[in-house]
């Protein structure tokens, strides 16, 4: 989740070292959701200039919880063009900004393969090894 990102890196643990390659897969993931929490929504009213009421009822699902889906089940704030931009990328949410260095790439090898095949910008490496 990181769309118009020139985020790279790598963190103490994870098996895999990661440059944005803004193919905007992990912006499209088919059944994917963007979890957002109450600083996200603020950020995000504050950058668009609406209420908070309004981001909630015009980008988040039912319940409050996610960001809606857009077109195809992409993210409703995914852009169009040669490379994949993020409509709030200056507020894009936290689960965005953290991709793919999620606790839950850790837990699960079947998660963390399903990454690398989304994601160009995963490149696996051998921890230990300089
Ligand atoms: S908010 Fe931006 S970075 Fe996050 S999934 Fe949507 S388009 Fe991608």
């Amino acid at each position: 989740m990181s769309a118009g990102s020139e985020q790279r890196g790598e963190r103490d643990g994870y098996p895999f070292t990661f440059r944005c390659r803004r193919s905007g897969n992990c912006c499209a993931r088919p059944g994917g959701f963007v979890r957002v929490g109450p600083a996200d929504v603020t950020a995000i009213a504050e950058h668009l200039g609406l209420s908070e009421a309004g981001v909630r009822s015009r980008f988040l699902s039912a319940d409050g919880s996610r960001l809606r889906d857009g077109v195809g089940g992409r993210c409703v704030f995914l852009q169009d063009g040669a490379q994949a931009g993020c409509g709030i990328y200056p507020v894009r949410p936290e689960r965005c900004r953290t991709w793919p260095f999620w606790p839950e790439l850790l837990e699960s090898d079947e998660a963390r393969a399903q990454a690398e095949r989304l994601c160009p910008g995963i490149e696996p490496r051998a921890l230990g090894v300089p």
